[in-house]
């Protein structure tokens, strides 16, 4: 079955205590409820084993915004999946525009990161969708494909079944603009169509293929309401509790 997902990114915001108030303020909110999605939270890695710890006995699950393409060693800085899997968050974003853009993340680079996420256990939250000048020009079906197929259409239909997708059009993320309801549901049904010639219509289907782009909690319901539209991946709206959790409560 299908799950219906809203999953924040923090992106690189909030210092350490910060954080810890904004995941104490959710949890609050989220106490004794049984929302109608799965609600993660993706943070900072400084912030993971804290707030894990913090959210062991609540709803809400924990995820990384990357991890290293490596396994271990000699990597100054890097962080790889097991040192993630080892905070207690179970799910990694990968493949985020801004880790495209800014990072110079290739598909073959975004390949090994799905693979190490999976053996450690974590499922990946595997983010496609095109640039203003590629929607402009009616490439966005051709641009998500290129992307699946260069990232994780090489993994078996089981591990395939772990990872989420997350479409979201880059002209849309942090920019106030919002792709329809009905650009959403186009191109999201287009995706799962992918996904059914792949692996089959029982993958496709169980596939969470979530928003991302500008969701607030006024235009969530209109978005979640289409029948590709699994959740949302929020980036802005994820940084005030309340606004995450109207979000929530739009399912
Ligand atoms: C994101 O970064 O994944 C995102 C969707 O950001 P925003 O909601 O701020 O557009």
């Amino acid at each position: 079955m299908r799950k219906n997902i809203v999953a924040g990114n923090w992106k690189m915001n909030k210092t350490l205590q910060e954080g810890v108030a904004l995941a104490t303020e959710l949890k609050t909110l989220l106490a004794g409820k049984q929302p109608n999605c799965e609600v993660i939270i993706g943070t900072p890695f400084i912030h993971l084993a804290t707030v894990a710890e913090l959210l062991k006995d609540s709803v809400i699950k924990v995820s990384a915004e990357n991890c290293a393409d490596k396994p271990s060693g000699a990597y100054t800085g890097e962080v790889s999946a097991a040192m993630v899997a080892s905070t207690g968050a179970t799910y990694c974003i990968i493949g985020h525009s801004e880790r495209r853009t800014y990072y110079g993340e290739t598909y073959e680079i975004l390949r090994e990161k799905v693979q190490l996420a999976l053996a450690n256990g974590l499922k990946p939250i595997f983010c496609i969708g095109e640039v203003k000048e590629e929607r402009e020009a009616n490439k966005q079906n051709e641009v998500v494909k290129a992307q699946l197929e260069g990232s994780v259409f090489n993994l078996s239909a089981e591990e395939f079944g772990k990872i989420v997708l997350a479409y979201e059009p880059v002209w849309a993320i942090g920019t106030g603009l919002t792709a329809t309801p009905e650009q959403a549901q186009e191109i999201h049904a287009y995706i799962r169509g992918l996904v059914a010639e792949k692996y089959g219509k029982q993958v496709a289907d169980d596939c969470t293929i979530l928003y991302g782009g500008s969701c607030n909690a006024k235009n969530a319901a209109g978005l979640f309401a289409n029948p590709d539209i699994d959740g949302g991946l929020i980036g802005g709206a994820s940084l005030k509790a309340e606004d995450f959790n109207a979000i929530i409560n739009a399912f």
